[in-house]
């Protein structure tokens, strides 16, 4: 016995040649006296009903009847890819019972028959509540059983909520006919999310949300940029149970230590849920527990969720989770202490001398085809698509693994190539109906460094100042050999006498995302919301690297450069885009810089929020260095040395400096900054 599928795995993602093959394989094979296999019922095509030309040629291969028959089949197959008949539903769940017609949906995500079958159950039940108490709940708390058990994963759980919404849409009009409300009687609790003040980042907030949806758990969403006082009244007046916040960007992790203080001050004992792509364990312990008395505890992914909402819930469990999870938070504090006092830094000035020295005589000059901004308007979604890097995505979804090795993966590959499917039908309708727009502003300056700043100038005669970048270096120890890195040391300095130039970027392919969003949500579909978001966040990143390929061009030396779209997505080419707030230059505010001098509102649409993060969130920025050996590197920790030369520089107050750069200080710093709302 075995596999059947073995036999067409080179044909991954081709379902009407592997469908045929398995059909034709079995046909021959059981006539010949196989009577073990294992094979996906579901999609199995019907030997007869197979198009005569694709028969003859998996039969040629299958019966090893002509020398070229591979070669045969691998043509025809790439011209019947897409026609699928994947979507031969295996109907046989259709003649169970009602109840578990329903789990079965559930379960599978199935949508096709939901409101006919809620209709049937509801004829059945006494009262329409009961359909979601009953069968519905049923259903869903199997779902929940088979993620908790890592059976079933992410992708799978936000279809099956779909699903159960669509089910309670139907019923909603006869539980307001009976004036009961479907929400309140089977909610477990009410969790109220919100992504904080100054971020606009709403993925992982909002799979969370369906995640906990789906398990039973009454969920308010405040969307995006939302403050603490908003968040904060939600709560009191809604009479939420657990308290939930998201954020993506460094100065959001601030913005939550602020909720936590309010919540503090409104002496709330609600347990406070930290989530999100900067958030860690270890923050949380060490800066946004010890302001808050009630239990604050860091969600590291979305499937953890329900787990940790549970526990707090709990009548039995919540007191020795919260005095468990206090106790863990307290040991990395402890850890933090011991960690953070040994940290042993150069002082800046010996960095400084450590840093990478280039012999810029000897180094050609590369002139860009023009310097000041250019704007793309409107930018075609379709060339950005073979640009688009995939791994992500997958990870948007919890599935971990890199593209497209991932459709072969063991336990999560399935899920992956059914994913990736989805994602390209609505691909392909947000890129045939151009769903979204994508306008983009780039541009290059003369520039020269002065110790760790960039000058920009207005022209080529270098006298004018435009602008001025600052960057941070490295100041750890390192082996002989090796440098203490700082971005301006790739750009000739001034006293070199040679010009040099720097470039920037700003990119969206985010209009219209909210609005296609807002569409599925409407019809009870988070899926397809999220991965619209997801999407637009993947055409985002690729409008960098096509637009990244176009300036290497503009600057003369990408001209012969020959790279795959592949080696592109790896960036093995010549010259960095480091985005501020990434390692290599972590200070947001350098963000207001690069938009004021690409007039990136007004040439591309985007604008920064009061911590600087970008707004549509489907937005990249950067600068673009074309030294040879430029290279992505981490600052790593900051000497206060650093901090105050840097805030001279900026023209800052040192706690507003201290502010922004917190996670990185390698010292305690005085006080706390005032929030300051840059104008
Ligand atoms: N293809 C990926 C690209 C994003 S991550 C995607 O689709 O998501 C790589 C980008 O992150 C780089 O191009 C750069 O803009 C930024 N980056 C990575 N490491 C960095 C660092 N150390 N400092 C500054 N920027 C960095």
């Amino acid at each position: 016995s075995g596999g059947i599928s073995n036999i067409s795995f080179s044909f991954r993602g081709n379902n009407a040649v592997r469908e045929a093959m398995h059909a034709a394989f079995l046909y021959h094979a059981i006539q010949a006296g196989l009577d073990m296999g294992i094979v996906n019922a579901g999609q199995l095509a019907v030997y007869e009903q197979i198009p005569p030309d694709l028969l003859a040629l998996v039969e040629d291969v299958l019966l090893n009847r002509r020398a070229d028959a591979t070669e045969r089949l691998v043509e025809f197959a790439e011209k019947v890819k897409g026609s699928t008949k994947a979507q031969t539903k295996d109907d046989v769940w259709r003649n169970g019972p009602v109840e578990e017609r329903l789990a079965h949906a559930l379960v599978k995500g199935i949508v096709d028959y939901i409101d006919q079958d809620t209709e049937e159950a509801r004829q059945k039940c006494e009262k329409p509540l009961e359909v979601i108490e009953g069968p519905l709940m049923a259903g869903m708390s199997i779902v929940g059983d088979l993620f908790g058990a890592g059976k079933m994963f992410l992708p799978q759980v936000v279809k099956s909520a779909r699903v159960m919404k669509k089910a309670v849409a139907y019923l909603t009009p006869f539980l307001e006919a009976e004036k009961a409300a479907a929400q309140d009687t089977r909610a477990q609790g009410k969790v109220l999310m919100a992504t904080v003040k100054g971020d606009v980042h709403d993925i992982g907030k909002n799979i969370v949300s369906v995640v906990l949806a789906c398990n039973n758990y009454e969920v308010i969403d405040l969307g995006v940029m939302v403050p603490a006082d908003k968040i904060l009244e939600a709560a009191a007046r809604l009479r939420v149970n657990v308290i939930g916040l998201s954020g993506l960007i460094t100065p959001s992790l601030d913005e939550m230590v602020h909720v936590a203080q309010e919540m503090e001050r409104l002496q709330l004992r609600l347990p406070l849920l930290i989530g999100g792509a900067t958030t860690s364990r270890a923050h949380t312990a060490v800066k946004i527990a010890p302001h808050y008395h009630g239990p604050t505890v860091h969600v590291v992914d979305a499937s953890r969720a329900v787990g940790v909402v549970g526990s707090l819930l709990s009548e039995e469990q919540s007191v020795e989770y919260v005095r468990q999870n206090a106790a863990a938070q307290q040991r990395l504090r402890e850890d933090f202490d011991s960690r953070n006092t040994n940290r042993d830094l150069l002082p800046l000035e010996q960095a400084r001398d450590h840093r990478p020295r280039f012999d810029w005589a000897n180094l050609p000059v590369d002139c860009p085809a023009f310097t000041g901004v250019r704007v793309i308007g409107n930018q075609s979604l379709e060339e950005l698509v073979p640009y688009i890097d995939w791994s992500p995505f997958f990870h948007t979804w919890e599935l971990r693994g890199r593209f497209p090795a991932i459709f072969d993966d063991l336990v999560v590959g399935e899920q992956a190539r059914l994913l990736y499917e989805d994602a390209q039908k609505l691909l392909q309708d947000i890129v045939n109906g151009k769903l979204f727009q994508a306008r983009a502003a780039y541009g290059f300056w003369p520039a020269n460094s002065r110790g760790d700043d960039v000058l920009l100038f207005t022209d080529e005669t270098r006298r004018q100042p435009l602008a001025t970048f600052h960057f941070l270096r490295q100041q750890m120890r390192k082996p002989n050999g090796q440098f203490n890195h700082c971005l301006a040391d790739y750009i000739a300095p001034v006293a070199s006498g040679r010009p040099d130039f720097l470039g920037a970027f700003v990119v969206t392919a985010g209009f219209g995302v909210d609005e296609l969003a807002r569409q599925f949500e409407a019809d009870h579909d988070d899926y397809n919301a999220i991965m619209a978001k997801a999407l637009a966040d993947r055409l985002a990143e690729a409008f960098a690297e096509c637009l990244h390929e176009r300036a290497r061009r503009d600057w003369g030396y990408g001209l012969t450069e020959k790279l795959s779209k592949q080696d592109m997505i790896r960036e093995a080419y010549r010259g960095i885009r480091p985005a501020a707030g990434y390692p290599a230059c972590p200070d947001h505010t350098e963000k207001r810089t690069l938009f004021d001098l690409l007039d990136a509102e007004r040439n591309a649409g985007v604008r920064l929020t009061e911590n600087y993060a970008m707004w549509p969130g489907a937005a990249v920025s950067g600068l673009y260095f074309a030294h040879p050996e430029a290279k992505y590197f981490g600052v790593g920790k900051l000497g206060r040395d650093q901090v105050l030369d840097y805030q001279r520089r900026k023209q800052l107050s040192l706690a507003e400096v201290e502010r922004w750069l917190g996670p990185y200080l390698n010292y305690q710093p005085e006080a706390l900054a005032a929030v300051v709302t840059p104008s």
